[in-house]
């Protein structure tokens, strides 16, 4: 299986609510903006957790009704199964600004 190219962004202070992992960088997936915003979605590097970023930027999970709106989004829910998948498979590969 082909690996999946990510773009990373340094933060400090992340911690996963699910799992308590300690992690200091944020990726796009998609190869869009790395910067994390209030609401956007995260999944964990380690145990892939669906997680959401609130208000101070930190990693929250997300209630029973944000869960049901992701749900709700097919095209998002698919990336984020695809995006899960690699986490477990450890398929993801960090791609650093110098070789854009
Ligand atoms: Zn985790």
């Amino acid at each position: 299986m082909k690996p999946v190219p990510i773009k990373i962004h340094a933060l400090d202070g992340l911690v996963c609510p699910e799992c308590g992992k300690s992690m200091n960088k944020s990726a796009a997936a998609d190869g869009g903006n790395t910067e994390p915003w209030t609401g956007d979605i995260s999944l964990c590097y380690e145990c892939g957790a669906i997680c959401l970023y609130d208000r101070e930027l930190q990693l929250v999970k997300p209630t029973e009704e944000e869960l049901k709106s992701i749900r709700n989004d097919s095209e998002t829910w698919f990336f984020i199964g695809a995006c899960q998948q690699a986490i477990h498979q450890k398929r993801l590969r960090i791609i650093t600004e110098e070789e854009e």
